[in-house]
């Protein structure tokens, strides 16, 4: 059996309670998270339950078009008034570059492609932070009313470092 199949399974279990039910699709605590989509970051990192927050993730936890677009629909539509940006240590945009990730996936695959047009791969975490809150802090449809926070996640202790950008 699959592990899709496994959920599919364990969604039959889940459908008998649908505990989750009574949320609506505004978040509980008006907050939203902008993360990277690794394995060993989760809302109980974060000490949040489902329906307290969005949670918004891709590969680096980087503000791109689409989270930006992510974002917008959470604070103008969805009532979200405070943004957190976590990015990670051990990440794995970190390990490598622009050019090396394209190559290689490039060569397991036999073919170039021109999507996506960066992977937003970094070397240095703290810096990285900063770039994503800039691009939050400069976007003309984000308020001065929404709180936007940047913080690195260390995955061997477990902690939030929050970084000041200015
Ligand atoms: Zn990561």
């Amino acid at each position: 059996m699959s592990v899709i199949d496994e959920v599919l399974q364990a969604n039959e279990i889940y459908a008998r309670t649908h505990e989750l039910r009574p949320l609506t699709p505004r978040p509980l605590r008006k907050l939203a998270v902008l993360t990277c989509m690794d394995t060993r970051l989760s809302i109980r990192t974060l000490g949040l339950k489902t329906g307290d927050a969005h949670i918004i993730r891709n590969a680096g936890g980087i503000v791109t078009d689409d989270s930006i677009r992510s974002l917008l629909v959470s604070h103008h539509l969805l009532g979200t008034e405070e943004f957190m940006v976590i990015n990670h240590t051990d990440c794995g945009l970190m390990q490598t570059s622009e050019q090396d990730l394209r190559t290689r996936i490039q060569n397991r695959s036999g073919t170039a492609a021109i999507s996506p047009a960066f992977f937003y791969a970094f070397q240095n975490i703290d810096e990285n932070v900063r770039h994503q809150l800039q691009k939050l802090r400069t976007h003309p449809w984000i308020p001065q009313s929404v709180a936007i926070r940047g913080f690195v996640y260390d995955v061997s202790n477990g902690r939030l470092r929050e970084i000041k950008d200015f």
